[in-house]
């Protein structure tokens, strides 16, 4: 199984960046999106990431992020988006029944040799292999929020992935510069947020139930294990809504912390580095 030729579906915050670092390795690639008024936006997002790898990505300069650019064809046309992809990496919203509904899609139109992998945070990929009618074809390839940077690829199967396709999706991941983390089995949350979201958590419980100020939990975690970034530097970092919006779905702790957030920061504007202000406070 040799993938050449890549197409992503979905050209939202996370599609946008896997089909620009596609590109980057020299892959073929092809991103959909529903609308033409969409795809605008998609170009936007991609003129920006041109910006953005020539500031921070070696071998960006020299007239290479803007070929990489070029390089994309972008499409709202599904089948002719598939024809001949080797890997179909989807991004779409994260939503079940917008998933079963591409996927069944794809299922008909995609060539039968075509690797389906999901980029998605929250659902399993037993949640949706049925939809696939390949689920020995189907598998989580698990980016970060600013690819080019924070470069894992948690590659994660079912048991009726076929361990060819898990491979060639690992050996993928490694051509476009990611670091693949594979996992063995299912696990909600993969590895990095099954070790992100109590972290932050607890950060969190130590400063709302009244023990210590965030900066003291920061330069503790920092300080005593060489971390660059404490707890709520990195919750600035993310945003405060996604936690927010996670832990008010949760049990009675989340909804505490969550009422927390809400009050002292939230209802502030102080949504984190995207607004300025979230724990700490950022000048531009
Ligand atoms: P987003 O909302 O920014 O983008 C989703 C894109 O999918 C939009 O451009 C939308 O138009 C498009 N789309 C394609 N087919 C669609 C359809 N049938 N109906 C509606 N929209 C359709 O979302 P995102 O943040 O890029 O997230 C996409 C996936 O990546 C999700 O599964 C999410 O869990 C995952 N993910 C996101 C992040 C993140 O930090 N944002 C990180 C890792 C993984």
């Amino acid at each position: 199984m040799t993938i050449r030729k890549v197409t992503v579906l979905g050209t939202g915050v996370l599609g946008s960046q896997i089909a620009f670092q596609t590109a980057f390795h020299g892959f073929a690639v092809t991103a959909y999106d529903i609308s033409d008024d969409v795809l605008a936006g998609a170009r936007d997002r991609i003129a920006k990431l041109v910006a953005t790898y020539r500031d921070e990505v070696s071998g960006a300069g020299g007239g290479k992020a803007e070929e990489t650019a070029a390089g994309i064809a972008l499409t709202t046309d599904l089948a002719a988006a598939v024809r001949d992809a080797d890997l179909v990496i989807e991004a779409v919203p994260e939503v079940l029944t917008i998933k079963e509904q591409t996927y069944r899609q794809l299922g008909e139109l995609a060539p039968e040799h075509t690797i389906f992998a999901t980029n998605s945070s929250t659902l399993l990929p037993s949640d949706m292999k049925d939809f696939t009618g390949r689920a020995d074809r189907f598998l989580a390839l698990h980016f970060a929020n600013q690819v080019w940077k924070y470069n894992t690829a948690e590659v994660m199967g079912t048991p009726e992935t076929d361990s060819k396709a898990y491979q060639a999706v690992v050996e993928f991941a490694t051509a476009i510069g990611m670091v693949p983390i594979e996992l063995h089995r299912e696990k909600a949350g993969y590895v990095l947020n099954s070790l992100l979201v109590p972290l932050l958590n607890a950060a969190m419980s130590l400063s709302a139930g009244g023990f210590a100020e965030p900066e003291a939990v920061d330069d503790t975690w920092r300080i005593g294990t060489g971390a660059p970034y404490g707890p709520f530097q990195i919750l600035d970092v993310i945003g405060l809504t996604t936690p927010y919006n996670i832990l008010v779905n949760g049990g009675e702790d989340g909804q505490q912390l969550a009422a927390w957030l809400k009050t002292n920061y939230i209802d502030k504007g102080k949504l984190g580095i995207a607004t300025g202000e979230g724990f700490y406070k950022y000048t531009a």
